[in-house]
C-alpha cells in the first residue's frame, strides 16, 4: 500500500464532472481531501492523498492529465526547527488541517503531525521566532 499527495488544479470547465469519483472507483483507491477551492476566475484547486497500490496511483494520476487536470505533487517540507519555538502556541489556531495542534493540554505543549501538513504556509509568518521553515 503506497500513499502520495498531489496538488491538484482543475479548469472551470471541469469542475462539475466526477473526474475524482472516477479515479477512485477505476483505479481502486481510497482517498483524503486535504483541501479543495474554488478561485474566482472558478477554477478549482484541490490538495489529495491517494492511497492504494503505487502502479494504480500513478495510472491515476495520468487518467487526471488526460481529464485536462494539473497535477503537481506537494513538493514543499513544512519543518518546525524546535530548537528556536517558543511553543507560543499562535500557529496552532491557524493551522486549517491540525497539523500543528495542542499536544499536552497542561503543558500547552504544541505537537507537527507532517502526514497531516498540506504545506499551505498560513504557519510560517505569524510564528514569531521564525521556527517554522519551508524546505524545497
Ligand atoms: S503549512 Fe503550516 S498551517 Fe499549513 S498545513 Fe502545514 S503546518 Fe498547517
Ligand atoms: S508559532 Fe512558532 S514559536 Fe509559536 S508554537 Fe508555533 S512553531 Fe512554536
Amino acid at each position: 500500500m503506497a500513499a502520495k499527495k498531489i496538488v491538484l488544479n482543475f479548469p472551470k470547465e471541469k469542475i462539475d464532472k466526477p473526474i475524482v469519483a472516477r479515479l477512485i472507483k477505476d483505479h481502486d483507491l481510497s482517498f483524503n481531501i486535504m483541501k479543495a477551492s474554488i478561485t474566482p476566475d472558478q477554477e478549482g484547486h484541490m490538495v489529495l492523498e491517494l492511497i492504494g497500490d503505487a502502479p494504480e496511483i500513478e495510472k491515476g494520476i495520468r487518467f487526471l492529465k488526460e481529464q485536462g487536470v494539473k497535477v503537481e505533487p506537494l513538493a514543499k517540507d513544512i519543518r518546525v526547527n524546535w530548537g528556536k519555538c517558543t511553543q507560543c502556541g499562535a500557529c496552532v489556531s491557524i493551522c486549517p488541517t491540525s497539523a500543528l495542534y495542542v499536544k499536552d493540554r497542561q503543558t500547552m505543549e504544541v505537537a507537527f503531525d507532517t502526514d497531516k501538513c498540506i504545506a499551505c504556509e498560513l504557519c510560517i509568518r505569524p510564528c514569531p521566532p521564525r521556527a517554522i521553515e519551508v524546505h524545497f
